[in-house]
């Protein structure tokens, strides 16, 4: 799922793509059941949740600080 080479951005994305394709995979059917699991209460689920949810929360640059896409060697300079 992560490489070496993924900037965080990246990685933040995945992290939630997958939570949510997680998510789709076990949301509840109208009885409370849990297609995948067959279970109520999925803890899968629960665990997508959670990860959307933190990872939603984290920020990943400073206010008023774009994400940067260019050369590297210009980030240093406005250091
Ligand atoms: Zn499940």
């Amino acid at each position: 799922m992560t490489g070496p080479n993924l900037s965080l951005a990246q990685i933040h994305n995945r992290l939630i793509l997958t939570a949510r394709q997680i998510l789709r995979q076990h949301e509840p059917e109208p009885d409370g059941r849990c297609p995948t699991c067959r279970s109520t209460g999925c803890r899968i689920a629960d665990a997508a949740r959670d990860v959307i949810r933190t990872v939603s929360q984290v920020r990943l640059w400073r206010v008023g600080t774009a994400p940067t896409t260019g050369d590297p060697d210009n980030r240093q300079q406005q250091e």
